[in-house]
């Protein structure tokens, strides 16, 4: 496959990319034509639209926002026009969804893999280690989710230089965006339709977002699975809402193993929150984390889907012969692969010293989620020198990742009120659901997506983050 033979030799990499084959030409995106002389009245147009419609964010300038509910509120930072986007990536990130949760599924299953992979990142690694112990605590009372619920998000960038959509990450745990995704791609749909005579499209290209109802759906039929019409769905959120701390302050486990919170049993927790080291400030977290672990409540995600969205185990099972563990049709197998990136492990040396030579052509990422967690550029090569010189473990704490340069057009992109043309890419994900009970599958499906556009010059992604603008697909 060309692009692990190009990742092989990374540090040949800086000849020049091959160029696109004509008949691939086809398959490249960029943000439909704004008409000239339009712009601000689109801008404001869409404007008005966020506000009516509750396409918005927290403004975190406000000193109340998050504070009191309807204050300090902000438009979502949006691309002023769709994506014009090949069916042919579309249809195949489709494709991949539901391989995707089985992979997922197959590998919660496999304890052993997740705490060998992960035993060297967990010597230097705490929160990884916080993690992992839960997990090895589950292995040793036997413990069997026989009910599991997979909310997860695989992204996505197409690669320039060899024109594959190459996967960037798997999300497991709090799989994030979907009201917004589903409001831009509303929000597009109306500026075309109200201006199909100066735009000239067809309104019904945009791909509709289902990712709100499908997902709601899965936590319904989860819900459902676990039979019994009084237990709730406990949401778990970050500070100023309802926090782990809370739950480990009222929350009990009976001897049948039903989790009780304010007198209530939980048929499911869902953790919008409990993926980052902040969201675990003392012991009471981690002990709330280990209390919903042993009960029967369904959890979205357990602890172990929660470790299977590690970037290490995305490096893992990346390597020769590591997916035919988990996945038996060989097409099946072949067409994740495909998607693999180059990823490797810090013990490699040879690829450590690249990424010291290279560091363009690299991504160093630690244990994170979230955004914002991912090293570049001179950075990436001054961490890298100065562990490499510690001589101790801390490498384990990262894996390496070929940077994928997606091709770049113009596109406009409004925040705060103000629009900004810009050379932007694009990053997109296909959220999925996996619901299943014992031998039972009841949903593997894709559930919408996620697109975002940034500014080329710009490393990190992330809407939430501040880097990149919510967008919608108009399927070419
Ligand atoms: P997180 O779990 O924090 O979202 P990601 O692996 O998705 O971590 O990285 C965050 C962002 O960094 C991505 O949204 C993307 O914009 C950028 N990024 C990550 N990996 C790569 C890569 N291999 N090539 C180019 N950009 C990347
Ligand atoms: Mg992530
Ligand atoms: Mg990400």
């Amino acid at each position: 496959k060309t692009t692990s033979a190009r990742c092989a030799v990374a540090g040949s990499w800086t000849t020049a990319p091959e160029p696109v084959p004509v008949e691939r030409r086809g398959r490249m995106s960029e943000q439909l034509a704004v008409p000239p002389g339009m712009v601000d009245e689109l801008v404001e147009e869409a404007l008005v639209w966020c506000s009516q419609h509750g396409l918005v964010v927290g403004d975190k300038n406000h000193p109340r926002s998050g504070k009191a509910p309807g204050v300090g509120l902000l438009h979502a930072p949006f691309s002023l026009l769709p994506m014009s986007f090949p069916r042919f990536y579309w249809d195949q990130a489709l494709e991949l969804a539901p391989l995707f949760n089985e992979l997922v599924d197959r590998v919660s299953l496999d304890g052993e893999f997740l705490q060998q992979s992960l035993a060297r990142t967990k010597q230097v690694d705490l929160f990884t280690k916080k993690l992992l112990d839960i997990h090895s605590e589950m292995m040793e009372l036997n413990k069997k989710e026989e009910i599991r619920l997979g909310l997860t998000r695989s992204d996505y960038m197409v690669d320039g230089a060899t024109d594959m959509l190459l996967q960037v990450e798997l999300n497991t745990i709090s799989t994030s965006s979907n009201g917004l995704a589903c409001g831009v791609s509303e929000l597009h749909r109306n500026l075309i339709r109200m201006h199909e005579r100066e735009i000239g499209l067809d309104q019904a290209s945009i791909v509709g977002n289902t990712a709100i109802t499908q997902h709601a759906e899965a936590l319904a039929r989860a819900w459902a699975e676990y039979n019994n019409p009084s237990a709730v769905v406990l949401v778990v959120v970050q500070q100023e809402e309802r926090t782990l701390a809370a739950i480990e302050a009222v929350g009990e486990l009976r001897s049948d193993g039903t989790l009780m919170v304010n007198g209530w049993p939980v048929a499911l927790v869902y953790f919008r929150a409990g993926y980052s080291p902040n969201d675990y400030p003392s012991e009471a977290e981690w002990r709330a984390r280990s209390l919903i672990e042993r009960s029967s409540a369904i959890k979205c995600p357990s602890i172990s889907y929660h470790l299977v969205g590690t970037k290490k185990i995305q490096q893992e099972l990346a390597k020769e012969n590591v997916l035919e563990r988990f996945l038996d049709n060989k097409d099946d197998i072949e067409r994740v692969r495909q998607c693999f990136a180059g990823l490797w492990s810090l013990e490699n040396d040879s690829i450590v010293m690249s990424a010291i030579e290279s560091p363009e052509l690299f991504v160093l990422k630690p244990q994170r989620e979230g955004g914002g967690n991912n090293i570049y550029g001179d950075n990436l090569r001054e961490t890298l020198v100065r562990l490499r010189n510690d001589g101790g473990n801390e490498l384990a704490a990262y894996i390496l990742m070929q940077r994928i340069f997606p091709p770049a057009s113009p596109c406009y992109l409004v925040r705060e009120g103000t629009w900004a043309k810009e050379n932007a890419v694009s990053e997109f994900g296909i959220f999925g659901a996996y619901l299943r009970n014992k031998d039972q599958v009841i949903i593997n499906d894709q559930c919408g997506y996620l697109m975002r556009t940034k500014a080329a010059t710009i490393n990190e992604g992330g809407v939430v983050t501040g880097y990149a603008f919510l967008n919608s697909i108009f399927l070419t």
